[in-house]
């Protein structure tokens, strides 16, 4: 006999109710249902890289469990993690920073939440480029504020200042940068970020710049961190960072945040609450990373490298598609508004019909604010890339032969 579902009496608070669920973190379990059904896919979702943990971060954390190394740190982490960052940031953009600037999270989310509930009052908006990463206006509404959001398709997705000067009012507390931007891999040129940074401390909005592809930057873009600007510029700025896409480690859950002392304080009392700290074994594999051979991220770059060069082109010869050439990251970020308004309205639509007529997974544009655009991540093997986009050039002539054939 069928028994029926208990109604549940649970309503979730008014704060998470206004809340998304992650589209990025969707469409990655999209892809994995379909695999455990046994199904192959061919999975351009994932901001994963394919990558295996390097060896050598691998034996500092296997090090770390032998020795130990397994209990509660302090919640910013350990005095060898936070040297190792600060001695990074010294070592690769001449900046000074103290310890009591300095905190290790888990994962770069967790720096960007601490970053946004420790400053953001009910009221208070902050400015957000379109396209953005899933997560920014969701911690943002979480914390009460208002996102006010930065239209970029202009300017090609690529933040300029005078967008940022025309998009303060006097509620304005807070921008999130993210240069390379997920999902659109656009890199703001180091003059163009300082030009903006002059303008948010002239106006002086809080500033949290997501730093998490800081080093998957194809030349001649160049790498470059708000840590490297001078000193007046950074008052009111908060890095986040992460080990997941630099060293390959996004199952570890390592990042880290750099601010000034006040702001890090309050940090410090939020993540107190929440996860005490990050994972200390992570936080000894994390020291390995920033102090060991750098090999291995040299590896990965030319092999992102290759594979970007490699889908350009292959976007490029679907008609339809059209793609802005993304100078950081590992993700296209294509238009596909060509296609669409036939059969197909948008671009949730398309990514959809995709996965169920060729098991090829995107993710939408419209999570990230931008409808009419796909993110494919090339964070995936060669040969996964060549079968995908053969999947998706076909499922394209489909709707094309489609829409001629009808009356
Ligand atoms: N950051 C990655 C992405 O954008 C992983 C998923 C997530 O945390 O959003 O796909």
């Amino acid at each position: 006999m069928m028994t029926k579902p208990a109604s549940s009496s649970f309503h979730e608070s008014a704060n998470v109710s206004k809340m998304q669920a992650s589209s990025t973190l969707a469409a990655m379990q999209a892809a994995e249902a379909l695999r455990a059904a046994g199904v192959t896919v061919f999975d351009f979702g994932a901001g994963e890289p394919d990558f295996d943990t390097p060896d050598n971060i691998k034996r500092a954390a296997e090090e770390a469990m032998r020795s130990g190394k397994t209990k509660y740190t302090p919640t910013g982490g350990t005095r060898l993690v936070q040297q190792a960052i600060i001695d990074f940031y010294e070592r690769e953009f001449g900046a000074v920073y103290q310890r009591s600037e300095v905190m290790a999270t888990s994962g770069g989310k967790q720096a960007i939440f601490n970053a946004v509930v420790s400053l953001i009052n009910p009221g208070d908006e902050v400015l957000i480029a379109k396209p953005y990463w899933v997560t920014f206006p969701e911690v943002v509404v979480f914390a009460g504020g208002t996102p006010v959001y930065i239209e970029t398709e202009e300017t090609g997705f690529l933040l300029n200042a005078e967008q940022v000067e025309r998009a303060i009012t006097p509620r304005t507390k807070l921008i999130i940068l993210n240069s390379p931007s997920n999902p659109s891999g656009r890199v703001i040129p180091p003059q163009e970020f300082e030009r903006i940074m002059e303008v948010l401390v002239k106006r002086g909005v809080h500033v949290i710049s997501d730093e998490c592809y800081l080093r998957y930057v194809y030349p001649p873009a160049e790498v470059f961190s708000a840590a490297s600007l001078p000193a007046e510029l950074r008052s009111r700025l908060c890095i986040a960072g992460s080990f997941s896409k630099t060293y390959a480690m996004t199952g570890w859950r390592m990042g880290y945040a750099l601010a000034s002392p006040d702001w890090t304080k309050a940090m410090l009392k939020v993540q107190g609450h929440s996860t005490s700290n990050a994972n200390s074994i992570a936080q000894s594999a994390a020291v390995e990373a920033l102090n060991g051979s750098q090999d291995s991220v040299t590896a990965m770059l030319s092999e992102y490298t290759r594979r970007r060069g490699w889908l350009l082109a292959a976007l490029a010869e679907i008609p339809g598609i059209t793609c802005n050439e993304p100078e950081g990251a590992f993700y296209a970020f294509p238009s596909i508004k060509g296609l669409l308004g036939g059969e197909l309205k948008t671009s949730g639509e398309f990514a959809q019909r995709l996965i169920e007529e060729e098991q090829t997974v995107v993710t939408d544009g419209a999570g990230f604010g931008a409808e009419g655009y796909l993110r494919i991540s090339y964070a995936t093997s060669m040969k996964q890339l060549q079968e995908g986009l053969l999947r998706i050039k076909r499922f394209v002539e489909r709707l094309d032969q489609k829409a001629e054939a009808r009356p």
